[in-house]
């Protein structure tokens, strides 16, 4: 219990910090941390503010829903989350977003192609588009999952942002650099053709 008292306490640090950085808005925007011991997954409640939340407020659920630990309702998303932890060993947190540079290539149903070297050793190269599904749906969290084969983030259509990490820290990090290279993509845009980063420069940054 006292790991699941630890990352209750860093689920709720990084979802404060996530929303005072106006990474997502009003109650929306989801972060859960999954226990490597005993599987079990401390998420942030639905429809609560962020600025009053305490870490009394976090829930813990078990991968089928059920409420383990916490007074509240868990995030709505919820059933995407745990997907993305079924599918993914590698995967201890899940940060779901609607940063505005980002979601904005969302609602054009766009992909963002690899136009900043940090994409490739944070996210794996370009940041994919999952399909849409209705939001709260496991169809989501297939869709995500699909999303992220190879990469640590992904944009949901018409929606925002999951990023994905071997923690909290690093799920956020990733999260704001979704929205970093977002942002310069659409500031290159407006001013011309935006040129991507070499192919084999990207092949010689995994290698
Ligand atoms: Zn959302």
């Amino acid at each position: 219990m006292r790991e699941l008292a630890r990352l209750k306490d860093e689920v709720l640090r990084i979802a404060k910090t996530g929303y005072s950085e106006g990474l997502f808005k009003g109650t929306s925007g989801n972060l859960s941390a999954r226990d490597p011991a005993s599987g079990l997954v401390v998420i942030t409640p639905t429809s609560l503010p962020y600025d009053t939340m305490t870490s009394d407020d976090l829930v813990v659920i078990a991968t089928d829903g059920r409420v383990v630990d916490g007074t509240r309702k868990p995030s709505s998303e919820w059933k995407m989350h745990v997907m993305v932890y079924r599918g993914r060993e590698d995967v201890f947190a899940v940060f779901h977003t609607h940063s505005p540079y980002a979601t904005s290539f969302a609602v054009l149903r766009k992909t963002i192609p690899p136009v900043l070297i940090e994409m490739i050793p944070f996210i794996g190269g370009d940041i994919p588009l999952a399909e849409f599904a209705l939001p709260g749906s496991e169809e989501l969290g297939a869709c995500v999952l699909k999303a992220l084969e190879g990469r640590g983030a992904c944009l949901l259509t018409n929606h925002g942002v999951v990023a994905v990490g071997a923690s909290p820290h690093e799920a956020y990090l990733r999260a704001v650099y979704v929205e970093d290279a977002a942002t310069i993509y659409h500031h290159a845009l407006a001013v011309g053709t935006p040129c991507l980063v070499p192919e084999d420069a990207i092949r010689k940054m995994r290698s």
